[in-house]
Order: C-alpha cells, then sequence, then structure tokens
C-alpha cells in the first residue's frame, strides 16, 4: 500500500514547452523527493503520452489524466475513455474534481459511473470529495461527504486501488487552507466511512491550497496521506518541497 502520496494537479495550465520544462525539473530533483514518496502528476490529457514517456523508468512518478468519459469507447465527440487512457500508459485519473461537480455539472451518479469505468481497466480512481462553504456553514458538510463517499464506492471493490482526496470547495484556489484540525476531522470520517465498506489501505489526500508552507503541518495529521496540489504545484520547487513534507 502506498501512504505517502503528493499529487500535481495542473488543471488547464501549462504549454507542451513548460510542461517539458516542469518535467524536466522533476526529473533533476528526484533525489530530492524522500524514496517512500509516491509522485502524481495529473496533467492535461494532450501532455499524457509524452509524460508517460519521459517518466516511463522512474517508479515514483506515476501520471494521472483529470477526467475521463464513463464508457469505454463510442460516439461521445471530444471526450477520452479509460481504456483510452490506459492505452497510453496512464495510471491514475482524478475523478468528481469540485470544478468538474460544479462547472460541468457532474453528479455523485456519474461519478460512480466514472470509477466504475475506470476499475474496469485497472485506472487507479483519485476521486476528489468535498462540501462547500455554505454546506459546512449549514452543518451539512457531513451529510455530504458521507453521500459522495458512498456514491464513489458503489462499484468499487477493495481488491482494486483507489484514493480519496478531501477537497473542501472553499478552500480550493482561494489561499485559505483548512486547518490541521478540520482536516484531519473530515479525514476520519472518511476513513470511517472506507473501513465500514472494507477499504482499509486507501490513502486519504488532502487538498485545497495546501502549500510548501503549510503541508507539513497538515501531512502529520492522523489520517492524512499527503496531498493534491493544485496551485503551488505549478512551481516545481514548491511541489518539491510538499514532497519532502512528510515527518
Ligand atoms: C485542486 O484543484 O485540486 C487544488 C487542491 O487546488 P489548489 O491547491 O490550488 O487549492
Amino acid at each position: 500500500m502506498i501512504n505517502k502520496v503528493v499529487a500535481a494537479n495542473w488543471k488547464m495550465n501549462k504549454t507542451a514547452a513548460e510542461a517539458q520544462i516542469w518535467a524536466s525539473g522533476l526529473i533533476e530533483s528526484l533525489d530530492e523527493i524522500p524514496s517512500d514518496v509516491q509522485v502524481i502528476v495529473a496533467a492535461p490529457a494532450i501532455y499524457l503520452r509524452e509524460l508517460g514517456q519521459k517518466f516511463r523508468d522512474q517508479p515514483r512518478v506515476k501520471i494521472a489524466a483529470q477526467n475521463c468519459h464513463h464508457e469505454q469507447k463510442g460516439a461521445y465527440t471530444g471526450e477520452i475513455s479509460p481504456s483510452m487512457l490506459r492505452s497510453v500508459g496512464v495510471d491514475y485519473c482524478i475523478i468528481g474534481h469540485s470544478e468538474r461537480r460544479s462547472m460541468f455539472l457532474e453528479t455523485n451518479e456519474l461519478i460512480s459511473l466514472k470509477v466504475k469505468a475506470c476499475l474496469e481497466v485497472n485506472l487507479t480512481p483519485i476521486v476528489c470529495v468535498g462540501e462547500t462553504l455554505a454546506e459546512r456553514e449549514s452543518g451539512y458538510h457531513y451529510g455530504v461527504i458521507t453521500e459522495q463517499i458512498t456514491a464513489a464506492l458503489t462499484f468499487a471493490n477493495p481488491e482494486k486501488p483507489i484514493i480519496i482526496a478531501y477537497e473542501p470547495v472553499w478552500a480550493i484556489g482561494t489561499g485559505i487552507s483548512a486547518t490541521n484540525e478540520q482536516a484531519a476531522e473530515m479525514h476520519a470520517l472518511i476513513l470511517g466511512l472506507l473501513a465500514q465498506y472494507n477499504f482499509t489501505n486507501t490513502p486519504v489526500l488532502y487538498g485545497g491550497s495546501c502549500n510548501d508552507g503549510n503541508a507539513a503541518a497538515l501531512f502529520s495529521m492522523p489520517g492524512i496521506s499527503g496531498g493534491l496540489v493544485g496551485t503551488a504545484a505549478l512551481n516545481i520547487r514548491s511541489f518539491v518541497r510538499i514532497t519532502q513534507s512528510f515527518s
């Protein structure tokens, strides 16, 4: 089981040249990254194949897509399927990021189908869950996370790896991270839910304004196996420092 993970989510950032510079910077920095840390790079789909080739000889670096379709093939213009991702060497796929839930209207039901499709072809889903500020302020954050996790596991199976990322929506891209205690409380809830479904070795990452200044404190909290990092991962030096933040 992997229990120290740092995943970079580039979102819709970087030109091809910038992607290459970042990837070369990561290769040059691998000696600085603790050997027990799994690094995952979630890049725009157009760069995945090339990145996969670049990191072919680096088992500590895995490539992730940021989304996929819930079918393996068919008349879905513009979409990319889990089996296509596998065919170009992609190992992970972010599913249900809050930006996709809010901007692309992805529902818990659709996310459960995407998880199913990923697992069919051994593409490990990194399922994002998280509450909005309104949901937290109304005290419904526990309910939201419970619904999201329950849906995500509908077609999952403890035999096949899956990663969960707890990403409070109000913390994503805002510069305001959850406190260590808020994060630990929600991770404990998620781990409890996972255990109910016999998922006992599932890493739960924290995401939401995680950076090289707060990662060490967050990663030292019980139940936090690492981070899914957006803004602070765009700069390779700050990303490398985050990978060094485990105690
Ligand atoms: C994300 O989008 O997954 C994320 C965590 O972004 P940021 O680190 O910028 O909050």
